[in-house]
């Protein structure tokens, strides 16, 4: 196990708590509906977490389907694991990917006729079996799947197909993380074209005990808890965002679950100095110093995933303390204010981007303000320099 605060080599790093992604599943499908299939959404490097260490422990802990957004991570993420669990392309297959699609034991999601060709006639999967697809539906995102109303045919196309083999339907919300009245009412008329295209699946593919139904991210699944009767014909769900520990907005049926964060970012201080009142900070001289300060640069910059509309907005933890950003941020380095902490810092101290150091917490959801963006974006944004930190290994 590496150890981040300890390891003075490191200027920015991510700590990945695979204890707390541990929790976080549990917690999940024990507030599933019993019988409800986990699929794990690890698409672009488990959001940032490390897709590796994160789909062998989600591994050992039991989910049923990984969903990956193409053919080449599908084919990285059945390196890690081996065969024997599925593994579903949510975006595209490409006509040229469809050898590597079936060589790893790859579910492909089927939005229209051509791709349903180029799958059938590029021959069986692995032992010569059919390939195994889903058909995704566009209930109203407005992206991939076939369109509902064109659903029906579709799907008894892709059933009679003897190459390929039908395993599932599903589709995707584009609002469900939306509070506001119409946004709701738009999720629900999504739900209920989706329901209407469920029913005219073959009875002989929905009978078959493997077969699944899906609609909800990690936001959906709010309306997912609950009754039998709400449930419906769904027997699925797609979490990523939940499982990495961040939380579902406030009121939602899932406020009680409290997720935990499992991934925190951290950087370390590389000078401290002072400047006098009115020295201009970093590029193009936005900030004006207003007193005579006391400054620290960090190690960490844009080139590491500090998003510039952080600049003269953000605050990071030092000794525990917020401590503000100062001007703008650059690519490898961030000029904070250190003026006000009772004990002055020094050079190889810790800096904490994001998550707990001491008494305080810079939680995702604040990050997501200063940046101007959403948690996926800021967890997609740490970049490859950053060295991911795994705590909670098992032995
Ligand atoms: C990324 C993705 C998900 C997971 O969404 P979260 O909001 O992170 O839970 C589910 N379904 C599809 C089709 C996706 O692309």
């Amino acid at each position: 196990m590496t150890r981040g605060m300890s390891n003075p080599a490191l200027r920015a790093w991510v700590e990945i708590d695979l204890m707390a992604l541990e929790r976080n599943l549990r917690k999940i499908k024990n507030a599933l509906p019993a019988g409800v299939r986990y699929m794990s959404v690890v698409k672009a490097d488990a959001y940032g977490h490390d897709a590796p260490q994160v789909v062998r422990r989600l591994r050992q802990c039991g989910v049923d389907c990984f969903c990956v957004a193409n053919v080449r991570e599908g084919a990285d993420v059945r390196m890690v694991c081996g065969p024997g669990v599925d593994m579903l392309v949510l975006g595209a297959v490409l006509p040229d990917e469809v050898s590597e699609l079936a060589a790893n034991g790859l579910t492909a999601a089927l939005s229209a006729p051509e791709e349903m060709e180029v799958l059938a006639s590029a021959g069986a999967g692995r032992h010569g079996a059919p390939l195994p697809v889903h058909v995704k539906v566009d209930t109203g995102m407005g992206r991939l799947g076939v369109w509902h109303e064109d659903a029906p045919e579709f799907i008894r196309a892709v059933a009679a197909n003897p190459r390929l083999e039908l395993r599932g339907v599903f589709t995707h919300f584009s609002c469900a993380d939306d509070a506001r009245e119409d946004a709701r009412a738009f999720t629900e008329e999504q739900r209920r074209r989706f329901v209407r295209v469920v029913e005219s699946v073959p009875a002989a593919a929905r009978a078959k005990p493997d077969f699944l139904v899906h609609a909800d991210n990690s936001a959906g699944l709010e309306t997912f808890t609950g009754s039998a009767e709400k449930l419906g014909k769904f027997n699925a769900v797609r979490v990523g965002l939940l499982q990495y520990g961040v939380p579902p907005r406030k009121n939602s049926l899932l406020a009680d679950l409290k997720p935990e964060p499992v991934l925190s970012f951290h950087s370390r201080i590389g000078l401290v100095k002072r400047l006098p009142a009115g020295t201009p900070i970093s590029y193009n001289r936005t900030h004006v110093l207003k007193r005579d300060s006391q400054i620290a640069i960090v190690t960490a910059g844009y080139g590491d995933g500090v998003p510039i509309p952080a600049s003269d907005r953000a605050s990071v933890l030092i000794g525990g303390r917020r401590c503000p950003i100062l001007g703008r941020v650059t690519m490898d380095q961030t000029v904070v204010d250190v003026s006000d902490l009772p004990v002055p810092p020094r050079a190889g101290d810790l800096v904490t981007l994001l998550g707990k150091q001491n008494g305080d917490t810079i939680p995702v959801e604040e990050f997501c303000h200063w940046a101007d963006t959403i948690p996926w974006d800021v967890f997609c944004s740490i970049t490859k320099r950053v060295t991911r930190v795994l705590r909670g290994e098992r032995c």
